[in-house]
Parts: structure tokens; sequence; C-alpha cells
């Protein structure tokens, strides 16, 4: 018998505002514990929460990035419950008239495309931040996190595998880091998944009885949580047990996810409309303006890559996952074919996913959307001293390398460098003569038809003129002089 899971992802998103969703607390992430917060985000009586225009302009673009209606008119209401980092003992959140609805998002995976319905998006505010364990096993609470905006996004239960699921939080992460939306630190917790998972037999259209693990903050515990319950729930089943409706935790280090509790016991959080806040109302001209300013998304701009600019699947993907670099490329792809250099798409991408991306922090974070070190400009000239013969890619490296320290052209530092190759066909062909007659038992092996150590003798004429040989030179040197001496073997 063979069973197949059924998931649906949970995410909190902290949204990129300075200040909180209801109030003007910083919300910035390490400041020390407790001191960003004020009357409104701890619950004073009588304070009252203004929203954050700001949250609202971000979690309209998120939801529209991801193909959903956004309401004219969505409500507040408050999620009544009690634990040590909620001060208030209700959450602001939005119920039973979300921000947006009815979205989809396109994702990769490793065996193609698939799509997942985007349930709602709406706002919330975040709670305070527990650290367990902490001073002699106690718990430690740090009340500003509380009041940071959140989006919380669903997805429908249509994605099948943990890794399906994994891609499609990796998707998500992205869209919401280009759109400027989120930092996506699953380290820090500014992007949060819980995961919702039932399993049925394959085949089968019905729904099983869920369960949801909490808080799984990388892409790895993601899939190992996931996997872990689909044997863990299928397990169960064949034994003829039901599946209990539970909420369950990661165990990383154990390897299992273990019950936080049973969903009968789940509290009631007494919804009600937010009394202190009136309707948030936006204007057909607001959504229309935040659609406006979304930035070329990462899935439509992959396909441009692909489509257009011929770039092999892999590269445009790359690519395409990282926004400043795919800027950085079209920048200078585009200042390469200007000159009328061939294959300016080819050598730009070339040169960025090898050197250039090495040092840039992974996708789908803020940081790797940070302007890479070096502009655009300098990267096309260099680019074209190496298409022009100037140089070689290994030369190109160093210079590289030299780039973002100063504002020295590329040009300048090959010149004090003394990077240029050596093009001088004289001496070129004089080195190519000795190599060949040091190394006869290559030479013969080449006429005897194995062409690959020409590379051996084109590195050894190389390296003879201390790296600087040109080799494409090089080379057609050495077959020229392979092929003469060839014949004149024959006529001995
Ligand atoms: P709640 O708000 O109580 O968590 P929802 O109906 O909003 O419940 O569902 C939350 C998540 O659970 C969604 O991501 C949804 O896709 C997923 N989900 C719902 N039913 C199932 C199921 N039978 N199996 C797996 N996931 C499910
Ligand atoms: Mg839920
Ligand atoms: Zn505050």
């Amino acid at each position: 018998m063979t069973w197949e899971s059924v998931i649906g992802l949970e995410v909190h998103a902290q949204l990129r505002t300075r200040s909180k969703m209801f109030c003007g607390c910083a919300t910035r992430f390490g400041d020390p514990p407790n001191t960003n917060v004020c009357a409104v985000c701890t619950g004073q009586p009588g304070a009252l929460p203004v929203v954050n225009r700001r949250a609202v302009e971000l979690g309209c673009a998120a939801a529209l990035a991801l193909g959903c209606a956004v309401r004219t008119t969505s409500r507040f209401a408050r999620k009544s419950y009690f634990y040590p980092d909620l001060p208030k003992g209700f959450q602001i959140s939005q119920y039973e008239r979300p921000l947006a609805e009815h979205g989809r998002l396109e994702f990769a995976t490793g065996t193609g495309e698939r799509s997942v319905g985007i349930v709602r998006l709406h706002l919330e505010e975040d709670a305070g931040r527990s650290t367990h364990d902490a001073a002699g096993g106690r718990t430690l609470v740090d009340l500003s996190r509380c009041g940071v905006p959140l989006a919380e996004i669903v997805t429908a239960p249509e994605l099948r595998t943990p890794d399906e699921a994994s891609d499609c939080l990796r998707a998500l992460r992205l869209l919401l880091v280009r759109i400027g939306a989120c930092d996506g630190s699953l380290e820090r917790g500014s992007l949060r998944c819980d995961v919702n998972v039932s399993v049925r037999r394959a085949g089968e259209s019905t729904l099983g009885t869920r369960v949801e693990v909490k808080n799984l903050n990388s892409y790895r515990h993601v899939r190992d949580a996931l996997a872990h319950e689909l044997a863990r729930q299928s397990e169960a089943l064949e034994r003829g047990e039901a599946v209990r409706p539970q909420t369950r935790s990661w165990n990383d280090a154990a390897g299992r996810t273990e019950v936080l509790r049973d969903k009968e016991e789940a509290p009631d959080y007494r919804y009600f409309p937010e009394p202190d806040l009136p309707p948030l109302v936006l204007e057909e001209a607001f959504v229309e303006r935040v659609r406006a300013e979304l930035p070329e998304l990462p899935l439509a701009r992959r396909r441009r890559f692909e489509r257009d600019l011929g770039l092999p699947q892999r590269d445009a993907a790359v690519l395409a996952a990282r926004g400043a670099a795919a800027d950085l490329f079209e920048a200078t792809a585009s200042r390469l074919a200007a000159a009328g250099v061939e294959s300016p798409h080819r050598r730009a991408s070339g040169f960025i996913l090898t050197e250039v991306l090495r040092d840039l922090p992974d996708e789908g974070t803020e940081e790797a959307e940070s302007p890479p070190p070096v502009d655009a400009d300098r990267l096309a000239e260099l680019l074209r001293l190496v298409a022009d013969g100037t140089i070689s890619n290994l030369a190109a490296k160093d210079v590289y390398r030299e780039l973002p320290a100063g504002n020295e052209r590329p040009a300048a530092i090959v010149a004090h460098k003394g990077l240029a190759q050596l093009s001088d066909a004289g001496s070129i062909e004089e080195t190519a003569r000795r190599v060949l007659a040091e190394h006869p038992d290559a030479a013969a092996r080449f006429r005897a038809g194995n062409p690959r150590v020409l590379g051996f003798l084109v590195a050894e004429v190389v390296r003879r003129l201390e790296g600087r040989g040109n080799p494409r030179l090089a080379a057609e040197t050495l077959r020229k002089l392979l092929a003469g001496e060839g014949e004149e073997g024959s006529h001995g």
C-alpha cells in the first residue's frame, strides 16, 4: 500500500517596516531586550492602536505578487489567549475578512514546475519572543517583538511531497525578499513556517486528518519533519489506528516530531472585531499604485532570461534567484552588447556565476539583495579585456579581486600588475617549438589521435611565458607545428 502526504503551509513573514504595526516603537532586531516597548504594544489600559500605513503597503504588495484579490475593506479582530509573551492577552489579527484571498504561487522543483493556491494573506501583530531554558532553566521574555507587523500567508493543501513543500517555501521567501516585504531570515525568525500534513492512500481524493507541525526554521527541518510525519501517520493507519488531530513540534536532535497538544484541547480564541480600529478601507488607487511599483518577480525574470536571453535553465534560475546579481548581469551584458562584444549574455553570466556569486550571501535573504561588490561599468570593462584577448580568463579573476577595494579601472590594474597576455606570435612560436622538442612523447600521442594532450602542451607554453602566454594563440601555434612536423615525419 502506498501513502501520499497532503501538505499546506502557514507562513508568518515579518514586514520590513521601521515601526511596529500599531505604535511607533522600532522593529529593530538585536536591540537590548524589552527596550522597544510602549503603552500600546504592551496593552496598557486606554492605549489606542493606529495602523501602520507602510505595513499595509507591504502586505498589499505581497498579496498582489501572489496573485491574490485584495479586499477594499478588511477588518481587524482580537484573538484572545493567554501566554507570557502576549501581555495584552489578545493578538490583533484579521479573521473573517482578511486583506487578500485566492492567489497562486508558481514555483520550480527538481522535477518541473508546480503551483499552489494561496488561500489567504492577512495582517497581524507578532507576539514577544520567549527564550526557553535560559538563565538557570527559566524562560525569559523579550517584549520588543510584540506588535511587529506580520503577514500570515496560508497555502491550500495542494503540496504533495516534503521536497515540494520546501521548494514552495523557498519560492515564497524569494518573492517576499524581492519585493522588499520581508528580510527573509529563517534563522532570525523574520520568516517562520508551520506545516500542516495529512496522509491518504495514493490516488484518493478525500483529505485525511491533519497534524500541524509548528515553527520550522530551515528548509531541511521542513523536509525532515514532513518525511517523519508521512512515515509516522502512514504506519499508524497501516496498524488500523486513527491519526489524531494534533499540534506537534520538530525535535531536530531526536529526528522526530513531538506532541505539543491535541487539537481537542485547542484554545477557543473567542475572535471578535477589534473595537479600537475601524475597518481597513483601501482605495483602488492605493492598490493600483502598489501594483505598479512591484518589480519584475523572480519567476518572470527566470523565464525571460531563458527565453529571451538564451541562458541555460540552471543559470537563469540561479541568477533570477538573486535580484542584485541579476541586475548586475543585465547591466553588464547590455554594456558588452553596446560595445559590440559577441555573446554578451554568456560572457556576463559566466563570470558572475563563477566569480561574483562566490562571495555573496545565500539567495532569499536581504543581504543577497544588497549590491554586489563591483559595478556593471567596471565589470563590463574587465570582460571586454578578456573578449579582445588582452588578458586571460585566469588573469580576469585576479583583476576582479582587486576591483572592490579602490576605484581603479580594470585596464589600470592589468597594467600595474603586468597581467596583459603575451600575444606576440614570434615568442609564442619559439616557446612552442621548445616545448614540443622537450616533450616528444606528448607530441607523438597527439599525432596518434589523442587530442587531450594539447591541453598539457598549451599549459606548458603558457607557464614558460610566466603565465601570460595567450592560450588561444598557443593552441593554434601548437596545432600548426604538430601538423607540420607530422608531414615532415612521414617524409622521413
Ligand atoms: P487553522 O486556521 O485552524 O490552522 P485552516 O483551515 O486555515 O486551519 O488550515 C490551515 C492549513 O492547513 C492550510 O495551510 C491548509 O492548506 C492546511 N490543511 C487543511 N486541511 C488539511 C489536510 N487535511 N491535510 C493537510 N493540510 C491541510
Ligand atoms: Mg493554523
Ligand atoms: Zn510600542
